[in-house]
C-alpha cells in the first residue's frame, strides 16, 4: 500500500547556533507528532484531502507554529489568519483570508470548498459563513502567545513589517501546511497563516492563494509554500511547479529546484515548499538556512530543521 504525506513549519534564518537543544527536541517531537495524524488516515485508505487536513489542524493547534493558536499579532494587536486547501482529485479549492478567532481557519477554508459556490472568503464575511457551518471560534485568549506578542511589540517600536521570527536576530517564516498523496492516487495541499507580525492595510500573503501558496492537481502534484508572500505570488510558485511538470515535461524535483533555488532566488524570495506528485516522489526544497518539515510514506517518516 502506496501513501505520501509532507508537512512543513516555516521556512527561515533557522540556524542550530541559536537553538537550544531543548527547544530543537521541542520542534523535532512535534513535527513528528503531528505527521503522524496525516500517516494514520492514509493508512486506513482515508484520503489524501482527509490525511492534510488532519495534518493542518494539529499543526493550527500547537503554538509553536504561526497559524491558529499561537498566530503573530498584526499592527492593531490582533491575529487575522489565512488559510487554503485544494483537492487536486476534483481540482477545486476553499480558501480564507483576514479571518479572527475562528479555532481552525483550515477547516473554514475546507467549509467553503465544499460548502459554498465561492472560493475565496474574506474577514467578517467569512466569519459569518463559519457561523452559519457551526464552526469552532475561540477567545482572544486561546490565540495568546508571550512570545508572539513580544515580536509584535518590537516590530512596533521600530515601526517594520516583520515575517515571524526567531528569539534571535534570524528571520523565520511561520507558516504551516501540508501535501498528501492517498492509496488511490488522489492528491491534496494545504496551508494556514497568521502571515506577517504588525502586518497592515488588511495586508494577505501567498498563502490563501491558489495558485501561489497552494495548489492541487492529480495530473502533477501538490504544493503548500512558506516565504515571503508578495514575492511568491509574483512567481505564482505552487502554479508554475505544476505547469512545468504537466506542460515542460519537468520532473518533481527539477521543477522544485528551479522556482525555489533560481527563480525565487533571483528576486530575493526567500523560503521554502514542500511538494508530493502522482508518482509518489516528496520534495522538500528551500533556499533560507532551516526549514522544519517532516515527511513520511509507507517506508518510514523523517525529521529535519536544518539544510
Ligand atoms: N507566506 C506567508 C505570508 O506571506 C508567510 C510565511 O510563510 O510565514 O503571509
Amino acid at each position: 500500500m502506496k501513501y505520501a504525506i509532507a508537512i512543513h513549519g516555516g521556512a527561515g534564518t533557522i540556524l542550530r547556533s541559536t537553538m537550544t537543544a531543548e527547544q530543537e527536541a521541542k520542534y523535532n517531537q512535534s513535527l513528528r507528532n503531528i505527521i503522524q495524524e496525516g500517516i494514520v488516515i492514509l493508512q486506513k485508505g482515508g484520503t489524501a484531502l482527509d490525511a492534510v487536513t488532519a495534518a493542518t489542524v494539529a499543526l493550527e493547534n500547537c503554538t509553536l507554529f504561526n497559524a491558529g493558536k499561537g498566530s503573530v499579532f498584526n499592527h492593531e494587536g490582533k491575529q487575522e489568519m489565512d488559510a487554503s486547501i485544494m483537492d487536486g482529485f476534483i481540482v477545486d479549492a476553499g480558501a480564507v483570508t483576514g479571518v479572527k478567532l475562528v479555532k481552525n481557519p483550515i477547516l473554514l477554508a475546507r467549509k467553503v470548498m465544499e460548502g459554498s459556490e465561492h472560493l475565496l472568503l474574506s474577514g467578517s464575511g467569512a466569519e459569518a459563513f463559519a457561523r452559519l457551518h457551526h464552526l469552532d471560534f475561540e477567545t482572544e485568549e486561546y490565540f495568546y502567545d508571550a512570545f508572539r506578542y513580544e515580536q509584535y511589540l518590537s516590530a512596533l517600536k521600530t515601526d517594520t513589517v516583520q515575517l515571524d521570527h526567531t528569539a534571535g536576530d534570524g528571520k523565520k517564516f511561520g507558516t504551516v501546511g501540508a501535501v498528501a498523496i492517498d492509496v488511490n492516487g488522489h492528491l491534496a495541499a494545504a496551508t494556514s497563516t497568521g502571515g506577517l507580525t504588525n502586518k497592515k492595510f488588511g495586508r494577505i500573503g501567498d498563502s490563501p492563494i491558489i495558485g501561489a501558496g497552494t495548489y492541487a492537481n492529480d495530473k502533477t502534484c501538490a504544493i503548500s509554500c512558506t516565504g515571503v508572500g508578495e514575492l511568491f505570488i509574483r512567481e505564482s510558485v505552487a502554479f508554475q511547479i505544476h505547469i512545468l511538470m504537466q506542460d515542460a515535461g519537468y520532473s518533481l524535483k527539477d521543477a522544485c529546484r528551479l522556482v525555489v533555488k533560481d527563480r525565487l532566488v533571483k528576486i530575493n524570495g526567500e523560503g521554502g515548499l514542500i511538494a508530493v506528485d502522482k508518482d509518489y516522489n516528496i520534495e522538500l526544497c528551500f533556499n533560507s538556512e532551516g526549514m522544519y518539515r517532516a515527511a513520511a510514506n509507507q517506508d518510514g517518516v523523517s525529521v529535519a530543521i536544518y539544510e
